[in-house]
Order: structure tokens, then C-alpha cells, then sequence
């Protein structure tokens, strides 16, 4: 297969690491064929490879550099944090500095535990919910991600779907039978399950915009409905904000669209691109954690230093202006890609929401797990490898999301314009 690149290192590399890395990556999402390019550095909105092509980056790590590579600043402050120690197993003032701008931004937060991914925040925060209302069973939707741990990988989006296993072999039935599912959208749908579950379910989980599915917001009104029903029965409401924490708005999709969960998992942005996950709530749903309450939960690397550093330094520069300029540009790309297609006789459906975006391959709208796997993966795969050779990297699969940077703009949105007016010219 030849993608119209020179990678020639790139693929060398592809050989040696598969000897020692499962099929060469760290993550599935990182493969794609023939093999993915190795990454020499970036900077800004840019990665270099080993066999010096330079790409634009829309994917940014999965969502975490709202800055893009290399924020000098956040450089700064880490080589500070470095010399004064990497890990100390105790409590830092940094930990408050960080959790009060969480507080101060995130509607829902009262209380933080920090941890180190969006998975560990997720499974912590259904083992809360779980703990506080003594009930088994959670509500999750079609092809919503939340991570890698065995409650919720169960029609699952990203990676899962993307390789074709949304469930995964190795998860006991018994952990998975309380894991209900529902499609988005749908609020018959969720009515119904929660009435034939009355009294067991502990949790509703939901990305507020899905991002691990291509990109589906909201119905109007249905996070409002989300959230009635769900306190009319007494059944916790938990926004995964991992992607879109602090990205929709400062303090998230809940800010964005006014609705208020009861807990939220944060991640991605908040480490600045160091590991980190974050679980917040409600003061009195937070002291059921350890050491407060019963509910364990821990970890050697919590609230490390260095994650929480990079993660102060990025807030701060998450002003008015950075809102605006990535928003911008992320809608001129999206319109761009739909007057393309439109233009083209393509069937396409381009859903965009703040810095978040993605194009399927089918007529109709896309608003449910349903609706996106009717697109055209075939074409998709046009799509992304017409970008790539054009320098331009999008996530390599359909049910992923992709972002723009503060430093997506100018020229840089131009040639990513021109980029795609090409691909699509192909597809004739
Ligand atoms: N929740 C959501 C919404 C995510 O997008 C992701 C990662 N893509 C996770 C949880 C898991 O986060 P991590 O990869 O940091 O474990």
C-alpha cells in the first residue's frame, strides 16, 4: 500500500517495534495501515516525523494540546517542577492551586481527587456512585467511550469500534449484564430502561457531546431531559467531560449547555499533556472517597507534581481569546468540509460543536451510535489518507474526533483548506 509519502524510516522502525510492541503501538487507536508514521518532535499546531514530513495536527494527541506542541510557558514551569523533585508521595500546594481553579471553573465541582487517566476517573467515579446509592447497574450509551476498564467497555466507541471489538473478550458477563445500554438521543429510549430498572441503577455516564463516536452533540433539550429523569429517580448523573472539559468552555460542555451533573470526570486538557484524570462532584458525593468515606480509591502517581504543574500552566492561558480564535477556526474547517462535499454530490453529514468536529460518509443526519456506523468507512479511509499525503493528520478512524489548537490559524487553516478541496476533488 502506497500512501504517496516517503516513510521509509518511519517503516523501519514500524519492523523493529513490532518485535517489542504489540503490533508496534502503545494504544490501538495508533495503528493504522500500513503502518503509522513515527513522530520525531512537534511544535504548535505541527508534527515532524523521522522521515522529516511535516503534518498539521488535528488529532493533537487525542484532544489534550489546546495549546499546541511545545507551549513555551508550560515547558517553563515543568523544567521548574523537575528540579525540585518529580514525585513525593505527599501533598502539595500545587494540588490546591489546581483544584480551586477546577472548583472556580466546573459548575458541578465542589471536591477533586486527582488521578492519572480518563479511565481511572471514570471507573472511580461509577465505583462512587456505585458505593453511595448501594445499586448495581449503570446507564451507558451506544458507543460512548469512557474508557478502557471492564464496566464500561461495552459498545464502546474509539479504539473498540474502530478495530471492530466494542466489547471486549476477557470482561466477565456478570460485570458487563449491569451495564445498560441506550442510544443517544433516543428519550423514549432512556424513560424506558430506567423504568424497568427502578430502584437498581446507581449511575447515568455520558460524554455531554460524544467524541469517541466522530462527533455527536446533543439533541435541544435532551441533556435537560438526562438530567429531570434522572433526578426524579434518585439515579446519579455523571458528565464524562474528559474531551470536552475545559474545552466547550471554561468550565466544560456542562457551562456550555447549562445542564449540571452530579459528578464529572475530567482528563486530556487538564494535564497539559501529562497524564492526569480528575474526579469532581458534589461536597457531600465526594466524602463517600477515601479517606473520608469507604469508597476506595488511590494511586502513586495521584496529584503528581509534574501533571499538575503542566495542568496549571494551561489553564492560565485559557482565556476569552483562546475560546474564540479555536472555536473560529474549527467552524471554518467544518463548513469548508460540507460546502466540499455538498458541492461534490458527496454524501456527507459534518457535525461541529466548539473546537470538536468530524465528517461521516452518509446521507441523513448522525445522531446515535446507529447513525454513524451507516458512514462510508471506505470513503473515510479516502478521506484521511488523501489528507495525510497532503500533510495534513486527521484521527485515522471515523469514530474519532478532531480538534483544532490556538495555533490552527492564518495560513495554516488556508493550506488545510486547499488540502481538502483536493481530496475531495479525487473522490470524482
Ligand atoms: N472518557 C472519554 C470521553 C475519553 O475520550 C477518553 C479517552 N479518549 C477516556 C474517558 C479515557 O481517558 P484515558 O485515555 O486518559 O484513560
Amino acid at each position: 500500500m502506497d500512501i504517496g509519502l516517503n516513510l521509509s524510516k518511519s517503516k523501519e522502525l514500524f519492523e523493529e517495534a513490532k518485535k517489542y510492541l504489540v503490533k508496534g503501538v502503545n494504544s490501538p487507536v495508533r495503528y493504522f495501515r500500513p503502518h503509522p508514521f513515527f513522530v520525531d518532535y512537534a511544535k504548535d499546531c505541527y508534527l515532524f516525523d523521522v522521515d522529516g514530513n511535516r503534518y498539521i495536527d488535528y488529532c493533537l494527541a487525542y484532544g489534550p494540546m489546546v495549546l499546541g506542541h511545545g507551549n513555551s510557558y508550560v515547558i517553563k514551569k515543568v523544567m521548574e517542577q523537575l528540579e525540585r523533585g518529580t514525585l513525593y508521595g505527599c501533598p502539595t500546594e500545587k494540588e490546591i492551586i489546581l483544584a480551586k481553579e477546577i472548583v472556580k471553573r466546573v459548575p458541578s465541582a465542589e471536591i477533586v481527587r486527582f488521578v492519572n487517566s480518563g479511565t481511572e476517573a471514570t471507573m472511580s467515579a461509577i465505583r462512587l456512585a456505585r458505593g453511595i446509592t448501594g445499586r448495581k447497574k449503570i446507564v451507558k450509551f451506544d458507543g460512548a467511550y469512557h474508557g478502557a476498564h471492564d464496566y464500561v467497555l461495552v459498545k464502546s466507541g474509539s479504539g473498540a469500534l474502530t478495530h471492530g471489538v466494542p466489547n471486549s473478550p476477557g470482561i466477565p458477563e456478570e460485570t458487563t449484564r449491569n451495564t445498560i445500554l441506550v442510544p443517544l438521543n433516543d428519550e423514549d429510549a432512556l424513560r424506558k430502561v430506567i423504568k424497568e430498572n427502578k430502584d437498581e441503577i446507581s449511575c447515568v455516564i455520558m460524554e455531554p457531546v460524544m467524541g469517541n463516536i466522530g462527533c455527536i452533540p446533543p439533541k435541544d433539550g435532551y441533556l435537560e431531559f438526562v438530567r429531570e429523569i434522572t433526578e426524579e429517580w434518585d439515579i446519579l448523573l455523571i458528565f464524562d467531560e474528559v474531551i470536552t472539559g475545559f474545552r466547550l468552555a471554561p468550565g466544560g460542555a456542562q457551562e456550555y449547555y447549562g445542564v449540571i451533573p452530579d459528578l464529572t470526570t475530567l482528563g486530556k486538557i487538564l494535564g497539559g499533556g501529562f497524564p492526569i484524570g480528575a474526579l469532581v462532584g458534589r461536597e457531600d458525593l465526594m466524602e463517600h472517597l477515601s479517606p473520608s468515606g469507604p469508597v476506595y480509591q488511590a494511586g502513586t502517581f495521584n496529584g503528581n507534581p509534574i501533571s499538575i504543574t503542566a495542568g496549571i500552566a494551561t489553564l492560565e492561558q485559557l482565556d476569552e481569546d483562546f475560546y474564540r480564535k479555536t472555536f473560529r477556526s474549527a467552524e471554518k474547517i467544518y463548513k469548508f468540509i460540507g460546502e466540499c462535499a455538498e458541492k461534490r454530490n458527496i454524501p456527507h453529514c459534518v457535525n461541529g460543536v466548539g473546537s470538536m468536529f468530524q465528517i461521516y460518509f452518509t446521507d441523513g443526519q448522525v445522531l446515535d451510535y446507529e447513525s454513524a456506523k451507516r458512514s462510508n468507512i471506505e470513503m473515510f479511509n479516502r478521506y484521511f489518507y488523501g489528507l495525510l499525503k497532503r500533510g495534513v493528520f486527521i484521527p485515522p478512524s471515523q469514530f474519532e474526533c478532531c480538534f483544532t489548537s490556538v495555533k490552527h490559524e492564518g495560513e495554516v487553516i488556508e493550506e488545510t483548506l486547499r488540502a481538502i478541496e483536493e481530496v475531495f476533488k479525487k473522490f470524482q
